[in-house]
Formats: structure tokens, sequence, C-alpha cells
């Protein structure tokens, strides 16, 4: 089992974006491809990044920087009860450190 090492350095890499998981067959069934579902998205300021087809997920990523990142990329809630859990869970395995330069954590 991997295990989480480290600590959040509050650098604000992951704060950049809204990251989503869809179920991949229903996504792709509605609209017809997946060549038409990623034009679609694109045309609302989604990419797909990535897919797991064993697991049928979709991974969408969407340039919505934080509301909390302060202008010199901290978090201004971190180490507060305002954090949402996802962020205090975040990473929660190595594929969420694709991309990552500065992520303080690191998986063994
Ligand atoms: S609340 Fe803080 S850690 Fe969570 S996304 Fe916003 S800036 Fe990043
Ligand atoms: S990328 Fe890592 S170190 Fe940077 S804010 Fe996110 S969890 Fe913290």
């Amino acid at each position: 089992m991997m295990k989480r090492q480290g600590e959040c350095t509050s650098c604000g890499e992951c704060c950049q974006t809204v990251n989503i998981t869809a179920v991949r067959d229903i996504s792709i069934q509605q609209h017809g491809s997946l060549k038409e579902l990623k034009l679609y998205l694109s045309y609302r300021g989604i990419e797909v990044v990535g897919e797991n087809i064993e697991k049928n997920l979709l991974f969408y990523s969407m340039e919505i920087p934080c509301s909390q990142l302060s202008v010199d990329f901290k978090c201004k809630v971190h180490n507060s009860p305002e954090k949402p859990l996802i962020c205090n869970r975040f990473p929660r395995d190595r594929e969420d450190l694709e991309g990552l330069k500065d992520c303080g954590y690191r998986f063994s």
C-alpha cells in the first residue's frame, strides 16, 4: 500500500483548476463519441485530461483558480477549519501528483 509522506507547503499548484471525475460510458453515450464529447467540453472551457477505461472513468479539468488563493499563490484558509476536506486529503495517490512540480508530498 502506498504511503503519503511530506506536507503541504501551500504552493498553490493544485488550486488552479477544478478537477471532476465522470462516468465514461454514460458521458460518451450522451454525446455520441469521445471526439464529440471533447469538442463540446472544449467550448465550455473543460479539458478531458485522462481516462481509466477499466474503471469506466473520465477525468475533466477546468481552469478555475480557487477564490481562497492569495495573489502570492498561498491558500488563505491553510491550517484553518475552513479548508475543505478534499484539499486536506489531496494528493490521495501518485496520479494526483502528475503535472505538479512543487508539491511537498511524495508516495512510497
Ligand atoms: S481552499 Fe486552499 S487548498 Fe483548497 S483549493 Fe482553495 S486555495 Fe487550494
Ligand atoms: S500541490 Fe501539494 S504542496 Fe502545493 S498546495 Fe497542493 S497539496 Fe499543497
